[in-house]
Order: C-alpha cells, then sequence, then structure tokens
C-alpha cells in the first residue's frame, strides 16, 4: 500500500486580533512594486472599515469585492486570471483571501491557474496541477468550511462540480483571527458550522477511517456538540471553538473522506444551485438511515437554533433533472467508497438515489 504523502498550510496564526499582522506577514513576499498583492474580498465587508482599513495596499495592489449569491465557477477563475495577467506587468508577489468558503477557494483556484496554463476545468480531479501556485493567503472570516486547511478548491466547471485536489493547492499561510466572524448571521452560522459537523460524522463513520482522521474528527465532533448543544460557551468561546473545530475537521477528511451528505449535497448544487452549507443540512436531514447518531443529534441542534430548511426542493424536478443530480452524485465515487465500503453499487442505485432525493 503506498500512504499519501500530504502537504500543509506551512504558516498559521491564531487569536482574536492576529488579523492586525497581515501587512507585516505578507510584506516580505513582495517581489517588487511591479508585482502586486491582489485581495479578495467578501462583499459583506464593501465599506466595513473596521475590516479593510486594516488591509494595507501599496503600489498597485488591488481589492476584489467577491459576490457570494454562486459558488465559484471555473469560468470566473478564467475571467479573473486573464484580468490580473492583462493589468499587471508581472505575476502577483501574493493572492489573500479574505472570506467564507467562497472566498477562499477562489484565492486558491487564482493562485494556482496564474503558473499553470490553460483553463480550470481542466485541472478539475486530482493532482492534475504541475506548477507551484502563487504564495497564497487564506483568512477565514466564518467557520465551518476547512477549506482554510485543504487541499481542494471546489468549482463548478461545464460538465461537472469538482475540486482542484492538488499538493500546490493549500495556503503557504493562514490567519485565523475568530473575531473576524463576530457578525456572521444565524443561520448561516448554523449551515457553514454544520458542514464542518457533517465532515466529522462522515469522517469518523466512513470505511476510510484511520487513526490521524479519527484523531481530529473526534475533536472537532466534541468542539462541535460543546458549540451547538451546551449553554456554557461565552460567544467569544464559542466562536473561537468553532475556528478550531473547522481546522480539526478539515484535517479529518484530509486523511480520509466525506461520504453521502456531501456526494448528494454536490447534485442539488449542480441543478439548483443550492450553496454547500444548507445544502449539506438539507440532505442530512433524510440521512438517518446511513447516520443514525448524526442525524439524531443534528435535529436536536437544528431545533435548539430554531432553524427551519427549505421543504420540497425537489418537488417539481423532472426525471431528466433528477437524472442530473443522481449522475454527478454518483461521480463521486471515493465519497461512496467511504460511505459505503467497496460494494457501494449494490446498494446506492438510481432508485435509491431518486428516492431520497425525493424527500428533500
Ligand atoms: P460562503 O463563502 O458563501 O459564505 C456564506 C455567507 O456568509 C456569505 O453570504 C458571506 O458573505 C457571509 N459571511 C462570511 N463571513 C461573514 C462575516 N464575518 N460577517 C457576515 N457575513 C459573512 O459560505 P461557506 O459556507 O463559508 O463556504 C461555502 C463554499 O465553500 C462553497 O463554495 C463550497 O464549495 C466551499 N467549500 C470548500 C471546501 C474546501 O475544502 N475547499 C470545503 C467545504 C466547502
Ligand atoms: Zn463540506
Amino acid at each position: 500500500m503506498n500512504h499519501k504523502n500530504f502537504p500543509m498550510v506551512s504558516r498559521v496564526v491564531f487569536g482574536r486580533g492576529s488579523f492586525n499582522q497581515l501587512d507585516e506577514i505578507i510584506s516580505p513576499k513582495r517581489r517588487n512594486p511591479d508585482a502586486p498583492f491582489i485581495f479578495f474580498v467578501d462583499d459583506v465587508f464593501k465599506g466595513n472599515a473596521w475590516l479593510t482599513s486594516r488591509i494595507a495596499l501599496s503600489y498597485n495592489d488591488k481589492i476584489y469585492y467577491v459576490p457570494t449569491l454562486e459558488e465559484p465557477k471555473t469560468s470566473q477563475i478564467d475571467t479573473l486570471v486573464e484580468e490580473i495577467i492583462l493589468e499587471f506587468k508581472e505575476l502577483p508577489s501574493g493572492i489573500i483571501g479574505i472570506g467564507g468558503g467562497i472566498v477562499m477557494d477562489i484565492a486558491k483556484a487564482v493562485s494556482l491557474m496564474l503558473t499553470n496554463e490553460g483553463e480550470s476545468k481542466d485541472y478539475q480531479g486530482w493532482d492534475l496541477i504541475k506548477n507551484p501556485a502563487i504564495y497564497h493567503v487564506g483568512i477565514p472570516t466564518i467557520s465551518g468550511t476547512g477549506a482554510e486547511v485543504s487541499r481542494t478548491t471546489i468549482l463548478t466547471g461545464p460538465d461537472r462540480k469538482l475540486g482542484i485536489n492538488s499538493d500546490y493547492t493549500p495556503f503557504d499561510q493562514v490567519i485565523l483571527d475568530p473575531e473576524l466572524t463576530k457578525d456572521v448571521p444565524k443561520d448561516q452560522w448554523f449551515y457553514t458550522g454544520m458542514d464542518c459537523y457533517v465532515h466529522c460524522v462522515e469522517s469518523l463513520n466512513g470505511t476510510f477511517l484511520n487513526a490521524f482522521s479519527q484523531s481530529y474528527g473526534e475533536k472537532a465532533f466534541e468542539l462541535c456538540k460543546e458549540i451547538f448543544l451546551e449553554d456554557s460557551l461565552s460567544k467569544k468561546e464559542a466562536q473561537d471553538k468553532l475556528m478550531m473545530a473547522s481546522w480539526h475537521g478539515g484535517m479529518s477528511i484530509a486523511y480520509s473522506q466525506v461520504g453521502v451528505a456531501h456526494a448528494m449535497s454536490y447534485g442539488l448544487s449542480y441543478l439548483l444551485g443550492t450553496k454547500h452549507g444548507i445544502g449539506n443540512c438539507i440532505v442530512f436531514d433524510h440521512l438517518e438511515e446511513f447516520y443514525p447518531e448524526g442525524v439524531k443529534l443534528f435535529k436536536k441542534m437544528k431545533a435548539k437554533h430554531n432553524i427551519e430548511l427549505p421543504q420540497g426542493l425537489c418537488a417539481n424536478l423532472s426525471d431528466s433533472e433528477f437524472n442530473i443530480m443522481i449522475d454527478v452524485a454518483l461521480s463521486l465515487e471515493p465519497l461512496w467508497e467511504n460511505a459505503i465500503g467497496k460494494d457501494w453499487r449494490k446498494t446506492i442505485t438510481r432508485d435509491k438515489l431518486k428516492y431520497l432525493y425525493q424527500k428533500m
């Protein structure tokens, strides 16, 4: 057996207010005045001086405010890369992503595509990237996805929704400042937080589980229970802990895999544009049969925080629409193999998936 040799985030800062160190951290990475820093910032922070006044721009550094209504597309990455190449004399000194999973994934993908020829859709998959990325920094402002620590950037392309998974994808630097998450709206806090919770359940109940994944997964799972089911934490403690749960959840799936909820939620997202966090919640709510304990606790968390999930998403879909979702879900073979085992095709039939989707 050939054990995987994974790269990790090379440097990480943790702590409330650590965002103030951004300039000091990246300045030594500036190659010359013609090689700018490009900041991708979640557009929820546009006009928010509390955050943006701490981004020090020099020379021709540039901020792109990123809308987050839709998840990143390969065509969007290609356009951004082209714009940057045309606008600046040199490749950037660094790409900095400040936001949720969407913005962090855009920062990762742009940093990869600035040094790799062609279109980003051609790199969706595993280990197709040939050249190291531009120096890239991830700064989460909402916790849960684990995108800050993972070796993937999830993109929707013309043919599929699939990550660019590579050794060059992880950030060179991450700044974990839980204070940045203080204004996340409650519903979104829950959806993105549940992404982390689902990562843990899928990893801990998967056939790929090993001591590496288990140790991170159990810690993140405990933290999620504390944050979402108990009343003992202050707001600040809960923010700090959720940021670390996200990190540990991401580390857990690095050496295992996600499972049924992610496979099916990719289908919803591809056809209906349902976003990752809420999509996972919608699917996970109906997965008692695969994750009985995990789903029971999820329903408790949902009730405790008065979260109402959309119902009847698939009520009026045609057969060909169901087939699109089923094709996307079934194409994620490693996820099914992790969830069910090598013989997953025997039980995960098209009819079975249709039956499950019809409930959502
Ligand atoms: P998101 O990036 O869409 O952010 C959710 C919402 O929260 C947005 O509306 C955003 O504007 C808002 N927001 C973020 N920070 C805020 C703050 N501090 N205050 C107020 N509002 C704030 O959602 P997400 O759940 O973080 O990420 C989902 C994306 O991440 C999807 O595109 C998914 O594919 C991707 N993802 C990637 C990985 C990976 O390993 N690369 C893993 C899981 C998910
Ligand atoms: Zn996820």
